[in-house]
C-alpha cells in the first residue's frame, strides 16, 4: 500500500531524456515475436527478457527449472547457456553485492498507531513514521505478504552470492519508520534497494507496478544520483516480474506502462543507492487478492524480482 492517500502522478511514467520504457525497449528479435503474439505479453517480455538489452539482460549463469513455477523463463536460459548449472551454484557471480530488501509495513503496526503515527523528516516534508499497510478482503495482512516475499527473494538472491539485508524481519513490534528503512539502505551501501508492497486500490484494479524516485532536493533528500540507475533497476524488475508471475502492468496508473513516478516517498526521497518500491498486486481486488495469498504465485513474484536485480547488477 502506498504511504498515504495522495494520487500518484498520472499518465504514463518515463520523464523525458530516458528513453522508451521498458516494455518498448524490443531486440529485432522481440518485435518479430511481439508481432506475431501481440497479446502474449508474458511471451514477447519473456523474449525480450532472453535476448538481452543492456541491463536487463538475464543472468547467462541461471540455473535450469529449480521450481515449476519458473519453468518458462528457466527453459529458455538452460537452452541458451546449456552449461548453466543447477540452483544455488551459478558460480555465485555476484559475491560481494549487497542488496537491501525492505518489507513494506510491518504486522504489528496495527498495534502500536501511536508510534507508527509520528511525523518524521523525509527532506521535502515531513510523513507518518509508517503506515499499517492493507489486507485482502479475507484478512491477509499486505505486511505479512511483504515479510514472505521477501524471504523468499532473500534466498533467490543469496543463491547467487549477494549479500542480503532485510530492514526488519520479526524482531520488532513496529515499524521500522520510513526514514529508517531509507538509512538501512545508505549505510549498507546497497548496490540496490528494493521496498517490497501490494497495492490497497479499489475492485476491478488490477496488475503491477514499480515506483521510481523523483528528482527531489529538499533537508537530506537529494535523489540527483539514485534517478537514473533507479529507472534501470525498475524496468528490469517490472520485464522480469511480468515473465515470472504472468501479471500486466497496473491497468489503474502508470498508463499501463507498470512504472510511476513519485515525490512524496520519504523511503525514497531520503535514499541514497539505487531503490524502487514494488507494488505486487491489488490486495482489494479479489482476483489479484487470490493470486497474492497462493504461495506458488508470491514464490513466481520473489524470482521475478531477483531476476531483474540480478539482471541490473549485471549478474
Ligand atoms: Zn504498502
Amino acid at each position: 500500500m502506498r504511504y498515504d492517500d495522495t494520487p500518484p502522478p498520472p499518465g504514463p511514467a518515463p520523464p523525458a531524456g530516458t528513453g522508451r520504457p521498458w516494455y518498448a525497449r524490443r531486440s529485432t528479435l522481440a518485435v518479430a515475436a511481439a508481432t506475431l503474439a501481440p497479446l502474449c505479453l508474458a511471451g514477447w517480455v519473456l523474449t525480450e527478457v532472453a535476448t538481452g538489452a543492456g541491463p536487463r539482460r538475464m543472468p547467462q549463469s541461471a540455473p535450469p527449472a529449480p521450481h515449476p513455477a519458473h519453468a518458462p523463463g528457466r527453459a529458455a536460459d538452460a537452452k541458451a547457456n546449456p552449461a548453466a548449472g543447477p540452483a544455488g551454484t551459478a558460480g555465485a557471480p555476484l559475491t560481494g553485492r549487497t542488496v537491501v530488501i525492505d518489507p513494506g509495513h510491518n504486522p504489528g503496526n496495527f498495534r502500536h498507531t501511536a508510534e507508527i503515527g509520528r511525523k518524521v523528516d523525509i527532506g521535502t516534508t515531513h510523513k507518518e513514521c509508517d503506515t499499517t499497510g492493507t489486507t485482502t478482503g479475507t484478512g491477509y495482512q499486505e505486511a505479512e505478504f511483504t515479510l514472505d516475499v521477501s524471504r523468499r527473494l532473500r534466498t533467490a538472491l543469496e543463491a547467487r552470492g549477494v549479500t542480503v539485508v532485510l530492514t526488519h524481519e520479526a524482531g520488532r513490534p513496529w515499524g521500522p519508520c520510513i526514514d529508517e528503512r531509507a538509512r538501512i539502505g545508505n549505510e549498507a551501501g546497497a548496490d540496490a534497494v528494493v521496498s517490497v508492497h501490494a497495492d490497497g486500490a479499489s475492485e476491478g484494479s488490477r496488475g503491477f507496478h514499480v515506483i521510481l524516485p523523483a528528482a527531489v532536493k529538499g533537508g537530506a533528500a537529494d535523489t540527483a544520483g539514485i534517478v537514473g540507475p533507479s529507472r534501470l533497476l525498475g524496468e528490469a524488475i517490472a520485464g522480469n516480474f511480468a515473465r515470472t508471475t504472468g501479471s500486466t502492468p497496473a491497468n489503474y496508473l502508470g498508463g499501463g506502462t507498470g512504472l510511476v513516478v513519485r515525490d512524496d516517498l520519504g523511503g525514497l526521497n531520503l535514499s541514497l543507492r539505487p531503490k524502487v518500491f514494488v507494488e505486487c498486486g491489488n490486495m482489494r481486488d479479489t482476483k489479484d487478492a487470490a493470486l497474492l495469498a497462493d504461495a506458488r504465485w508470491r514464490q513466481k513474484a520473489a524470482q521475478g524480482i531477483a531476476d531483474g536485480i540480478v539482471g541490473f547488477l549485471g549478474g
